[in-house]
């Protein structure tokens, strides 16, 4: 387990290998919530809680890859720096938070809310 989930008060975020569209990829769930199907894209009604990170959340953003350590610090600081690139390919960071539907959100202010 990598940390305690944000958004309930008894769930845990494990990470799961998941084959999503033929690839493999890497998804950290809420312990809550039950995947309806194999490819793990849906989540059933009956879930408490369908908190989960896609491991490729930031792709759009450069990053190929969210790690086990960057879910663990989100999930003990509230937040981590990620290192993203923009098309042209600068580097920049920003700030990583939780969010209770896309799983994290990019902060484009330099501060983190508190
Ligand atoms: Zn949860």
């Amino acid at each position: 387990m990598l940390g305690k989930c944000p958004y309930c008060k008894d769930g845990c975020i494990i990470m799961q290998k998941k084959i999503v569209q033929g690839r493999n990829t890497k998804v950290y769930t809420c312990s809550n919530a039950k995947f309806i199907s194999e490819d793990g894209e849906l989540f059933e009604s009956v879930s408490s809680c369908s908190y989960r990170i896609w491991g490729n959340s930031l792709l759009k953003y450069g990053k190929r890859f969210i790690g086990e350590r960057e879910v663990r610090e989100l999930l003990s600081e509230g937040t981590f720096v990620a290192v993203l690139h923009s098309r042209n390919g600068v580097e920049y960071r920003k700030y990583v938070i939780p969010h209770d539907e896309y799983g994290i959100s990019v902060l484009f202010e330099d501060e983190v809310a508190v």
